[in-house]
């Protein structure tokens, strides 16, 4: 019997049946040991945007492996890929004022190095008393201890508690279910109120940083009001609180441009990417920051290592190669534009769906190629919490991929989706929720 013991998986479920085994994948298929075809409407889990088996980002991958598979980068040693790297992201985030990259291994340990160096630029700043991080309920940061501290989905967390004790978390937007009026469809700032409230009780000399994904992803695509991105980062900037956009999901071209961050007009202290920056073809992290975080760093007296903070893989070669190859691929193709293109067909689709069974499907929407819609059930067979997962797997039986958060199912296609994938997914959709809930 297999001994796997997989991510967030339950395996006494899990190991009761054949286990599903992906083999193979080509552009937006994957392809399991038996040879069934399954579109994947997520990305694989947000990520692979470029879509499967890129040849060219496979041959960079070679290359540099050949060349060098991987040096230590710690104490001043670095390898080409990686200052290549860093020059490429410094250039194209210069909109979004980032001047530094630090590499990691993935999006937690983004998160982590994000949260550090907020503390250490506040402890050289001479404000060591700026310590507290803000977090927001229903969001997804990752699993290392410190990053799990800032996110808000309280089914992750119970099992690790206490976890950091200096965070605090406050309610963020949801137009389907307003933690201030519920069953008000309209946003009247609710949030960013209480947001402001929290930071005077806490005392903004106490708070060092607060973090945010510009969408709630995994929390189940929670598409904030227009305005409100924007309105925390100016209570962030008005109170001295550095602001970190969480980019794991929204960085490099979902929400049709490179950044979620620009998509909202916000410019933020930190950026902390993965998934996207190398599609998945290998694991990498980044932690982007602003000129006042790089030079207030650099201006440290003294030669020791100024930020103690490394992971064995920073900044690893292959990795690093893998990325500039994605990232070349998603500049020349303009894949951002897919998303400002195929995103508003798959809300107008998403859209249809829920007008076809309004009483199975509701609160549907997309802002650039990220989705939604919950399900709502209709029959006693099966219970509220797992209609999410009845629609899921019978999607997959159809031949789609999708992911469920609670009830909500999510949307996350490779950015080279086209309109007739949409249509398949959407039908797919439907069809599932016919056979379950009106057979
Ligand atoms: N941040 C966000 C917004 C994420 O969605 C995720 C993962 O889904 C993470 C951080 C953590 O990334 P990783 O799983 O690579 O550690």
């Amino acid at each position: 019997m297999a001994r796997r013991w997989g991510p967030y998986t339950n395996m006494k479920s899990v190991l009761a049946q054949e286990p599903f085994v992906i083999d193979h994948a080509e552009g937006v298929y994957v392809y399991d040991e038996k040879g069934h075809r399954y579109l994947d409407a997520h990305a694989g889990l947000w990520l692979v945007n470029v879509g499967y088996g890129r040849q060219e980002i496979i041959e960079a991958m070679h290359t540099q492996a050949q060349k060098l598979a991987w040096f230590s980068s710690f104490g001043g040693i670095a390898n080409r890929p990686s200052l290549d790297l860093a020059e490429y992201l410094v250039e194209r985030l210069s909109p979004d004022g980032m001047v530094a990259v630090f590499f990691s291994n993935d999006g937690s340990e983004a998160v982590e190095t994000a949260l550090k160096l907020s503390r250490q630029y506040w402890k050289i700043r001479g404000r060591g008393t700026k310590t507290k991080f803000i977090g927001r309920e229903k969001s997804y940061h990752g699993v290392t201890l410190g990053a799990l501290s800032v996110a808000g989905i309280s089914a992750n967390r119970t099992a690790f508690e206490p976890l950091l004790a200096d965070v605090r978390h406050t309610a963020a937007p949801d137009v389907f279910h307003c933690p201030h009026h519920p069953g008000d469809s309209f946003c009247t700032g609710g949030c960013i109120r209480e947001l402001e409230r929290l930071i005077g009780f806490e005392n903004p000399d106490t708070i060092a940083a607060m973090i945010l994904e510009p969408i709630q992803a995994a929390g189940g695509v929670i598409i904030p009001p227009p305005d409100y991105v924007r309105q925390v980062a100016d209570l962030c900037r008005r109170h001295d609180i550095l602001l970190i956009a969480d980019e794991v999901v929204t960085g490099f071209g979902r929400l049709g441009d490179w950044t979620g961050s620009r998509h909202y007009g916000i410019r933020p202290d930190m950026m902390t990417f993965a998934k996207g920056i190398t599609s998945g073809y290998m694991p990498l992290g980044a932690t982007a920051v602003t000129r006042e975080i790089w030079e207030t760093f650099r201006q440290v007296p003294g030669d020791g290592p100024e930020f103690r903070h490394g992971n064995t893989y920073s900044g690893h070669p292959v990795a690093c190669a893998a990325a500039l190859a994605n990232l070349a691929i998603i500049e020349r193709e303009q894949l951002w534009l897919q998303a400002r293109e195929i995103g508003p067909y798959l809300r107008k689709k998403l859209q249809e769906a829920e007008n076809t069974w309004p009483q199975y499907l509701s609160e549907a929407g997309a802002e650039g190629l990220l989705g939604r819609i919950r399900i709502q059930g209709g029959t006693d067979a099966v219970e509220p919490g797992y209609w999410g997962l009845q629609v899921q797997a019978e999607m997959r039986r159809r031949g789609v991929i999708v992911r469920v958060a609670g009830d909500v199912v999510t949307f996350s296609p490779p950015l080279i989706v086209t309109a007739d994938h949409i249509d398949v997914i959407i039908s797919t959709l439907v069809d599932s929720v016919a056979a379950i809930f009106a057979p």
